[in-house]
């Protein structure tokens, strides 16, 4: 059982943003026929697209983004600090998505790239999961979230309940959907090793899983290596297409051990 957000009134919510695309917060705002509700529930007072005021109290932080800059993990130790919980918001959060491409590269012939010769006056580190930082009560899983997940997750703490995170593979979703499998279809889907809980949405509208959400709980890596090396796919493709969401952890344990999400 989690604890309820303490507050003596509406539990106040604080949603930061590290490097990301603001996606997972426009998502928040997509909920519009359940925001008015929400508010009565808990209060924002920092949510940086949606209003101007600004407040260094509150009992729930939102975290979306990955970390990028020295000042980034100060700023987590701080929000640590002040926040009762600590939730991160979609891909970028954990377990690194997209800003971790970056990572795969030379850091100056990155920045030279993106800033020219202006670079030297925006450094950046290694891009890293907030949970390589700070600890974290929660993931809220995807690129990008889905609103009805922020809206599962948010009412579950609001009454002290841990919201069920589910430990199987998109590809049992994907087969209760009946689909077609990307296999079958020529394609190479990460659904066999990717949690479950955005009931597969990709392979359903016919692309394939990219990883998005994350391992589930013991991925089954060494039957997917099989399988991807059987569909002709070199070692180095495989890690480009485990490192499109997944390359902070699965660069650090030599392999696709990488953590899951709780
Ligand atoms: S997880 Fe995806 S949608 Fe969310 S901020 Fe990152 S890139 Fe944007
Ligand atoms: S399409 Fe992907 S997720 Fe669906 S069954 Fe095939 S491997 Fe699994
Ligand atoms: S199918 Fe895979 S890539 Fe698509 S939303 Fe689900 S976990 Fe993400």
């Amino acid at each position: 059982m989690t604890e309820p957000i303490r507050s003596p009134e509406r539990p106040r919510v604080a949603l930061f943003e590290l490097a990301s695309c603001a996606g997972c917060q426009l998502q928040i705002l997509n909920c519009e026929d359940e925001l008015v509700d929400l508010l009565q529930l808990v209060e924002f007072v920092y949510f940086k697209e949606a209003m101007t005021e600004t407040s260094d109290h509150y009992d729930l932080a939102l975290i979306e983004g990955s970390v990028t800059r020295e000042s980034d993990e100060e700023k987590l130790r701080h929000i640590r600090e002040k926040a009762a919980l600590v939730v991160t918001l979609g891909s970028c959060a954990y377990p690194v998505g997209v800003p971790g491409l970056k990572n795969a590269h030379d850091p100056d012939e990155v920045g030279s790239l993106v800033y020219g010769e202006d670079a030297g006056f925006f450094p950046t580190i290694e891009a890293k999961p907030v949970d390589a930082v700070i600890p974290v009560d929660l993931h809220i899983l995807g690129c990008p979230i889905h609103k009805d997940d922020f809206m599962r997750v948010l009412t579950a703490l609001l009454i002290g309940k841990h919201p069920p995170v589910p430990t199987h593979a998109v590809c049992v979703e994907c087969r209760l959907k009946e689909n077609v499998c990307a296999f079958d279809r020529g394609l190479v889907c990460l659904g066999p090793i990717t949690r479950a809980g955005c009931g597969a949405l990709c392979p359903s509208y016919g692309s394939r899983c990219f990883g998005c959400r994350g391992l589930c709980d013991d991925p089954n890596v060494a039957s997917m290596e099989v399988l991807l090396e059987e569909k002709g796919k070199t070692a180095e493709e495989i890690m480009a297409e485990y490192g499109l969401y997944n390359g902070y952890y699965a660069r650090r344990d030599g392999g696709l051990k990488a953590k899951v999400a709780r």
